[in-house]
């Protein structure tokens, strides 16, 4: 336990800042993007380069403090009390090189995907990305990363060709598949839990155009409209991940015109083919007659936004689970708990197809090869004061509930509470991820936002 925090001395041998709760900026260091999210740790580092990265993670282990290492704070949630935690804070490592003819894009751990999406559609070229810009890139990748590319090129952590860290003794590693590929294995799925990273390195695709937009329909035909979604997935190709949403907008000047206000059922798609063969395998959604329709040869920059992601930070509660599959009982479950009639304010219940290439276990991959199930399923509900956290609780929970008899297992980016981390791996990953953790962090320095503790070395 700490007793006396002199800080000061940390920001003497840092060229970043140190705030802490005596600090006038403390209040905005620690905002993050779920605005219900009040974290209190001993204080925040800003480390502007690896040498500061080094002074911070000394000066921990020294006073008796942990580090939790944070990009963005999209997972922020999940780490629960960081009381004698020190929060190294990556958002000033900004640096970004691409080497479009080599394919690969090297970033600093601060970096967001709203830097790299746009810069790499002009080289003709995509990384796997998920729905929001404004995730970084570190977080992401470290946990999994499941975006539109997905059922074709995997989870973004298996295109991580290198990182580089700091460890848990002060010292500044790049790993890779030779070099400490143990380590390079667990980080790609076990968070931060192994070390502070400050660069990541990874390859990219070569993509000029998709087919890709979403049909949104009235809020009241959502059973319609999911029935004929579950029932299309199984003859999609991997080229094509269809994503299906209830969407309740608030009334606010920065939702655009059209859907302003109003509740939906969307069928989402990124169709890496032409807008021939996508209107193919598109034809049972469409025949339903969309009352709004996006759908477009686009380049892969338009995917960055195309989720319809909230873009600034707001206060939320949120469920997720990995279903088996959702047959025709369980959506009809679904939608009597959060569709039309049920008087749910979720702003988002979301299902995600899955399959393809995240079901195949490459021999390269990492701690997370694959995601088990068919559908991933997201929802949130906004929480601006506890009443309304309170009702959106008890949705989230009907949620739970109607999807219940599929849930497959938990997908460990989308958990944003305190959870057992064990319940995200088969017991021999878990048991690789805690023996690596051994070797790299005996004392459990890193704090990670899912836990995975040391083995007990014999
Ligand atoms: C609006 C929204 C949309 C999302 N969409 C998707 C999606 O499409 N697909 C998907 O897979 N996930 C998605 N997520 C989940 C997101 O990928 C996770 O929340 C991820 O952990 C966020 O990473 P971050 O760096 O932005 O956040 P942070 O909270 O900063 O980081 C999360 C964790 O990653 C680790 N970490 C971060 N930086 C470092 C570092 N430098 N060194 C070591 N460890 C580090 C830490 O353990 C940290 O607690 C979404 C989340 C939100 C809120």
């Amino acid at each position: 336990m700490l007793t006396a925090t002199p800080f000061a001395d940390l920001s003497a041998r840092m060229t970043g800042r140190v705030v802490s709760p005596s600090d006038p900026g403390w209040d905005a260091t620690r905002r993050v993007f779920n605005l219900a999210t009040d974290l209190r740790p001993a204080a925040v580092a800003l480390p502007r380069d690896v040498n500061d990265v080094i002074a911070a993670v000394e000066y921990a282990g020294a006073n008796g403090l942990r580090v939790a290492p944070q990009a963005t704070g999209h997972n922020a949630d999940a780490l629960g009390s960081l009381e004698d935690v020190l929060l190294v804070d990556v958002r000033e490592l900004q640096h970004v090189s691409i080497d479009p003819v080599a394919r690969r894009v090297r970033v600093g751990a601060g970096v967001k995907w709203e830097r790299v999406v746009p810069q790499l559609s002009d080289f003709g070229l995509a990384a796997l990305h998920g729905s929001s810009p404004d995730v970084g890139i570190a977080g992401y990748s470290l946990g999994g990363g499941m975006g539109w590319l997905a059922r074709k090129y995997g989870l973004q952590t298996n295109s991580v060709t290198a990182m580089e860290l700091v460890t848990a003794d002060g010292r500044a590693a790049r790993v890779d598949a030779e070099n400490e590929p143990e380590l390079f294995w667990a980080l790609r799925g076990g968070n931060g839990n192994f070390g502070l990273v400050t660069a990541i390195e990874f390859a990219v695709y070569p993509v000029e155009n998709l087919y890709a937009g979403a049909m949104f329909f009235p809020f009241e035909r959502a059973g319609e409209v999911l029935h004929v979604w579950t029932e299309l997935l199984p003859t999609l190709p991997d080229e094509l991940m269809t994503w299906a949403k209830l969407l309740q907008f608030p009334d606010a000047p920065d939702v655009p015109e059209p859907v302003r206000g109003g509740s939906f059922t969307v069928v989402f798609g990124a169709f890496l083919g032409s807008a021939g063969e996508g209107r193919t395998l598109l034809r049972p959604a469409r025949d339903l007659g969309p009352t709004i329709d996006t759908f477009a040869v686009v380049p892969p920059a338009a995917l960055g936004e195309m989720a319809m992601d909230p873009p600034d930070p707001l206060p939320f509660v949120s469920t997720t689970a990995l279903l088996s599959d959702l047959p025709r009982p369980g959506v009809d479950e679904l939608v009597s708990a959060a569709g039309p009639g049920s008087g749910s304010p979720l702003a988002m219940v979301e299902l995600r197809q899955m399959g393809g290439a995240l079901g195949r276990r490459s021999p390269e991959a990492g701690a997370r090869a694959t995601l088990p199930g068919s559908l991933a399923m997201l929802s949130l509900g906004v929480a601006e004061d506890e009443a309304s956290a309170a009702t959106a609780r008890t949705y989230l929970e009907s949620v739970e509930r109607a999807v219940l008899p599929y849930h497959t297992g938990d997908y460990a980016n989308f958990v944003m509470e305190p959870a057992d981390a064990s319940s995200f791996f088969d017991a021999d990953t878990w048991a690789r991820l805690r023996q690596v953790k051994a070797l790299y962090d005996p004392s459990d320095l890193f704090k990670g936002n899912h836990h995975i503790p040391p083995a007990e070395l014999s």
